[in-house]
C-alpha cells in the first residue's frame, strides 16, 4: 500500500469505508493528508486531577479505578468511570456509548480530554475524548491541539485523525517535494512532509497556519500553471484559420450600418479584442463578461458575421430553448438582410434549414447532436454556459476544425477569480450599459429617513403609475420557515401601518411554482402596487412597470447580490430607483453599501465583496457551478499575486520539473472528470 493506492484496494476495512470516504473526496490514501482540518480543539493543557477547575478545557491522564455501564432514570444508557492520578480522582460520564466499557477496563492507563463540569458539587468530565495511553506512549486524540475534520456519516474526526497519523508514521516515502527549491527558499515554505505534520498535528496554531499557507500557495500555483498549459495547448496544437477583415471592408461597413444603435465603447473594445484574436492563425478562447443588458449578443453576432464573410459557419449555443429562440430572432433580424442564412436547432425542432445551407446555427445543446454536420465550422459562441464545458468544446471542435470560441456570461466573476480559475481564457469586459438606458438610481437610506422614504415611494407610485418591490431581510441562505414568517409579518405591517390605501401582494420561495406564477402574473397585471418578496425570488422576474425596489436590511447582503436584486427594476423606459434600507450605523457597513450608489458593474462589485467581506464564498458562484478552491481563498489576493508571478516565471521552464508536470496532469484529469 502506498499513497496512490485507491481506498478500495487498501484491504477489507478500507473497502467498507470506500463509499463514505468518496463523499469527502477521499479516493486514495494520499487524500487523507489533503483532507485538512476545519479547526483544532485545544486539549494541550494537561492538568493534574487535583488541580482541575470547573470550566477548564483540559487533558487528564491516570488509571481507571472504576468503570460501569448503567441506566439513567429515563432509561438512557450511561457509562461511568473514575480516573485517578497521584493528585486525586475524578468522575467521568458518557451517554449511550456502551462500547466504551469494552474498550477501557479497570486498571488501564488512559488519557481523557474535555471540559470540566460539576454535578452535585463534584467535578466531572462529561463525554470526554478518550484513548488508552500505556506508559511512555504519545497521545493522539488528547493532550495536544486536536484536528477536527469535515466529517460524514460513519466517518468521525477521530477515525480520520488516526488515518492521517498512520500515513505520516508509515508511508511518507511517496511524499516528494514538488516545489522548486528556489521558491521554497524565497518564501521560507515548510517541506511537504513537515507541512502535513504541522497541519494535522501542529505544535501551535501558528505552525498550522504556516503549513496551510504553503498548501494554499501550492493550490494556486498549480492552478495557474495548469491554466497556462491549457492555454499553450489550445494555441499551439490546434491550428485555426485566420480570418481577414481588411479585404472585406464593404461587408464590415454593412454590418455597422445595419445596427439599429451606436455600439458602446465597451462593445467596440470587445469587438477589437475579438478581431485581434480571430485574425491570428490560432484559435481564440475568450470569455465575454457583462451584466444582463450590457449587449453581449451584438458582439457575438459580429464575430459570427466575420466568420460568414470569410466563408465559415458559426454556431451559437444557448442554455434554454427560450433563450435560443430569442437569440435566433435578434440575430436573424440583424444578419439576414446582410445575406446571412440563420438556422434554429432546438430539442423539439431539428434544424429548420438543411445542414450545409446555413451560415449560422443557433440552438440549445441540440446543436451538438450527431445529425447536424457542419461543412466549415469556424466560430462558436457559448452563452451562459456556466461550466465552460471542456467536453462540449471538444465535440464542437471535432465538428469544425478548431473553431474560435467565445463564451459569454453575466455571472459577476471578480477579476481575481477569473485570473485564478480561468487563466487560460482571455477576458473581455462589457463594463458599460448602452446609452439611453437609465441607471437604477440607488440610495442608501438610514433608519431615520425610513418614514420619509415610505412617503416618497407612495407619491412616486401614484404619480408615475408604477409598481414597487419590497425585499424582506435575508435571514438564512436558504429559504426556511423563519424567512417566510418574517416576510408574512412584514407584509402585514406594511399593509396595515404604512400603506393602508395601497394594494400589496406577497411572494416567497415556499410557494409552489404554480402559486408563484399566479402572484407574478397578478403583479404584472397590476393587481397590486407593491410586491413584498423574500430575497430568494430574485432571479428571472421581469416586470417592466416596476420602477422601485426597496431592500430591507441591505447590510446582510453581498454587493453583487444587491446589484442583481436591483436589476429587477429599470427594465422599462421610466426612471427606476433602488432604496437600500439599513438599521446599521456602522461606518464600514455604510461605506460598503454606499459603493452601490456609484458602481454599476457586477464584476467590480463582486471584487469589492471579496476585499471587504473577506468571506470565502462569492455570491452566485456556487449555483453557477464554479469550482471552489479547496485550501486557498479568493480573498487572499497577495497570495494569488505571488502564485501568479511564480507561475509566470516558471512556466517557460516547466519541462525541467517532472513532479510539477505530474501534479498539473492530476489537476487536468480532475477538471475533465468534473465537466
Ligand atoms: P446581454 O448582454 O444581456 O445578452 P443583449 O445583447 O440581449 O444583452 O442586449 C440587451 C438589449 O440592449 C437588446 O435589446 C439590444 O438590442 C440592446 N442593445 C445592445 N447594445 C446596444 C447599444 N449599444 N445601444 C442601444 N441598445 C443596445
Ligand atoms: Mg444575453
Amino acid at each position: 500500500m502506498n499513497l496512490h493506492t485507491p481506498i478500495g484496494e487498501g484491504g477489507k476495512l478500507y473497502k467498507s469505508y470506500e463509499k463514505r470516504l468518496e463523499k469527502l473526496g477521499i479516493t486514495t490514501f494520499k487524500d487523507f493528508l489533503y483532507h485538512l482540518p476545519s479547526r483544532y480543539e485545544d486539549f494541550s493543557l494537561v492538568s493534574p486531577i487535583g488541580q482541575l477547575q470547573e470550566g477548564e478545557q483540559v487533558t487528564i491522564q491516570g488509571i481507571v479505578t472504576a468503570i460501569t455501564n448503567s441506566f439513567t432514570k429515563s432509561g438512557k444508557r450511561l457509562q461511568k468511570a473514575t480516573i485517578t492520578d497521584t493528585t486525586g480522582s475524578i468522575s467521568i460520564i458518557w451517554f449511550n456509548q456502551p462500547f466504551i466499557a469494552k474498550t477501557i477496563a479497570k486498571g488501564d492507563r488512559v488519557s481523557l480530554a474535555g471540559r470540566v463540569g460539576s454535578f452535585t458539587n463534584q467535578l466531572v468530565l462529561e463525554s470526554p475524548e478518550y484513548e488508552l495511553l500505556p506508559e511512555g506512549a504519545q497521545p493522539l486524540h488528547t493532550g495536544r491541539l486536536i484536528p477536527i475534520y469535515p466529517e460524514t456519516k460513519g466517518v468521525s474526526s477521530k477515525w480520520l485523525r488516526r488515518q492521517a497519523y498512520k500515513i505520516l508514521q508509515q508511508s511518507t516515502q511517496g511524499l516528494i517535494e514538488h516545489l522548486p527549491s528556489s521558491i521554497m527558499d524565497k518564501y521560507d515554505f515548510l517541506p511537504i512532509k513537515e507541512t502535513f505534520e504541522h497541519i494535522h498535528f501542529p505544535s501551535s496554531l501558528e505552525s498550522a497556519a504556516k503549513a496551510r499557507e504553503r498548501l494554499a500557495f501550492d493550490e494556486l500555483f498549480l492552478l495557474q500553471l495548469a491554466a497556462k498549459q491549457r492555454k499553450k495547448q489550445w494555441k499551439q496544437e490546434t491550428k485555426s484559420h485566420a480570418f481577414t477583415i481588411a479585404s472585406h471592408e464593404k461587408a464590415i461597413d454593412a454590418f455597422w450600418n445595419a445596427l439599429p444603435f451606436e455600439p458602446t465603447n465597451a462593445q467596440q473594445r470587445a469587438i477589437h479584442e475579438i478581431i485581434a484574436d480571430i485574425t491570428k492563425p490560432e484559435p481564440m478562447n475568450r470569455l465575454l463578461e457583462g451584466d444582463v443588458g450590457s449587449g453581449k449578443t451584438v458582439v457575438a453576432a459580429f464575430g459570427m458575421y466575420v466568420a460568414h464573410i470569410n466563408g465559415f459557419q458559426s454556431v451559437l449555443m444557448a442554455p434554454t430553448e427560450i433563450l435560443a429562440q430569442q437569440h435566433y430572432k435578434t440575430i436573424n433580424n440583424l444578419l439576414s438582410p446582410l445575406g446571412v442564412t440563420v438556422g434554429l436547432a432546438i430539442g423539439s425542432k431539428k434544424s429548420s434549414v438543411p445542414n450545409a445551407q446555413f451560415s449560422i446555427l443557433i440552438g440549445t445543446h441540440a446543436v451538438l447532436s450527431k445529425g447536424i454536420a457542419f461543412e466549415k465550422l469556424g466560430f462558436v459562441v457559448i452563452d451562459e454556459q456556466h461550466r465552460f464545458g471542456v467536453e462540449q468544446r471538444a465535440i464542437l471542435s471535432e465538428k469544425g476544425k478548431n473553431p474560435h470560441v467565445l463564451t459569454m456570461t453575466a455571472t459577476p466573476i471578480p477579476r481575481t477569480v477569473a485570473l485564478t480559475l480561468y487563466g487560460d481564457l482571455d477576458v473581455s469586459y462589457l463594463d458599460e450599459m448602452p446609452k439611453g438606458r437609465k441607471r437604477v438610481k440607488t440610495w442608501l437610506v438610514p433608519q431615520m429617513k425610513r418614514d420619509n422614504a415610505y412617503d416618497w415611494i407612495k407619491k412616486e407610485l401614484i404619480g408615475t403609475d408604477s409598481q414597487a418591490f419590497i425585499i424582506c431581510p435575508l435571514i438564512e441562505e436558504s429559504e426556511n420557515l423563519q424567512t417566510v414568517k418574517a416576510a408574512a409579518k412584514e407584509f402585514e405591517r406594511l399593509q396595515k401601518d404604512v400603506y393602508p390605501n395601497l394594494k400589496l401582494g406577497l411572494l416567497h420561495g415556499r410557494l409552489k411554482a404554480k402559486e408563484k406564477d399566479i402572484v407574478l402574473e397578478q403583479f404584472k397585471e397590476r393587481a397590486f402596487d407593491i410586491l413584498v418578496a423574500t430575497p430568494v425570488v430574485e432571479v428571472g422576474i421581469d416586470i417592466p412597470n416596476a420602477t422601485i425596489i426597496v431592500i430591507e436590511a441591505s447590510d446582510r447582503f453581498g454587493l453583487s447580490q444587491l446589484h442583481q436584486l436591483r436589476g429587477r427594476v429599470g427594465r422599462g423606459d421610466k426612471q427606476s430607483y433602488c432604496l437600500l434600507f439599513t438599521e446599521s450605523s456602522n461606518m464600514q457597513t455604510f461605506n460598503r453599501l454606499k459603493s452601490l450608489e456609484s458602481i454599476y458593474f457586477g464584476p467590480e462589485l463582486a471584487e469589492l465583496d471579496l476585499k471587504l467581506r473577506g468571506s470565502g464564498d462569492i455570491y452566485g458562484t456556487k449555483q453557477h457551478g464554479f469550482r471552489e478552491l479547496k485550501i486557498a481563498s479568493f480573498t487572499d489576493i497577495p497570495l494569488i499575486e505571488k502564485a501568479k508571478k511564480e507561475a509566470l516565471d516558471l512556466f517557460p521552464h516547466l519541462d525541467q520539473y517532472p513532479l510539477l508536470q505530474e501534479k498539473i496532469a492530476e489537476i487536468t484529469q480532475k477538471r475533465i472528470a468534473q465537466n
